[in-house]
């Protein structure tokens, strides 16, 4: 089955010239783990968020986890966010006043889940992620890879379909982003679906079982990983 299908689907921000993203089809796998390489303006933002639901297509159809995102209203595309998709960003977003379990712990708050099961969760993810010492640091106190870790961690303690991840290791140091790389491999091989945006061809080639290239908004290359699996 597929956690995400774009059938015909284009993204104009103005109504002249040629639309940013497609029109274009795109399945993707449960389990998969995509990366989306390509140059500055060939609209890889624009795919992630139409498939985070933080956009909306100007034409076509995008399903994610079964639902037809792009038509939903607003109030439904924020709990559908919530619920199924986890997002990392390449700046972390963590909130600083927060220490890190109540970093991890908040989208969990959000969606009403018992304060128990809520903690639970955020101890199992701390140890997974081996930042468990961390747990009551506020955020700047951590190494950017840290602080990663925390945006994963974060990212997971809903069980999202789906985990995005923009620019993961862009602000991070060679060591660090090495770490924040295992970490996606160990993820993908645990069946968490992916879709990675990344510039950095090592960091797909080494994460990703698929990796597709945009050009101009349009799929130019679409190739399986070599390497691993
Ligand atoms: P990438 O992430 O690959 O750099 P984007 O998806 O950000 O590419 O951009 C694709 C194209 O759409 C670019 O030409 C960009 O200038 C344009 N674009 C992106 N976002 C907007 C926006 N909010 N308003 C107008 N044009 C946009
Ligand atoms: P649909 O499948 O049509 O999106 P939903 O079951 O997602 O229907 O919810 C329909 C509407 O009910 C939502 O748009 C929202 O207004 C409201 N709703 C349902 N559950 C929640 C919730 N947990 N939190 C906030 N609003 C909710």
């Amino acid at each position: 089955t597929h956690v995400i299908e774009l059938e015909g689907v284009a993204k104009r921000y103005d109504s002249a010239g040629a639309p940013a993203l497609g029109p274009l089809d795109l399945g993707v796998a449960q389990g998969e783990a995509l990366a989306v390489t390509g140059p500055s303006g060939s609209g890889k933002s624009t795919l992630l968020n139409l498939v985070a639901g933080l956009d909306k297509p100007t034409q076509g159809a995008v399903t994610v986890a079964g639902r037809r995102i792009d038509r939903l209203s607003e109030h439904a595309l924020a709990r559908f966010r919530r619920e199924q998709v986890g997002m990392v960003f390449q700046f972390f977003n963590l909130l600083d006043d927060l220490t890190v379990a109540d970093n991890i712990r908040l989208p969990a708050q959000l969606t009403g889940t018992a304060r128990k099961k809520a903690a639970a969760r955020t101890v199992e993810l701390m140890e997974i992620l081996g930042i468990q010492q961390h747990a009551r640091a506020y955020p700047g106190r951590l190494s950017g890879g840290e602080r990663q870790r925390v945006a994963v961690a974060r990212a997971l303690v809903n069980r999202p379909s789906l985990l995005l991840a923009d620019e993961p290791t862009g602000a991070l140091d060679t060591a660090s982003g090495h770490d924040v790389r295992e970490l996606l491999v160990d993820l993908h091989r645990g069946g968490q679906t992916i879709v990675l945006v990344t510039h950095d061809l090592a960091l797909a080639e080494a994460c990703a079982s698929r990796t597709i290239h945009l050009v101009d908004g349009q799929v130019a290359l679409d190739t399986p990983a070599q390497a691993l699996r």
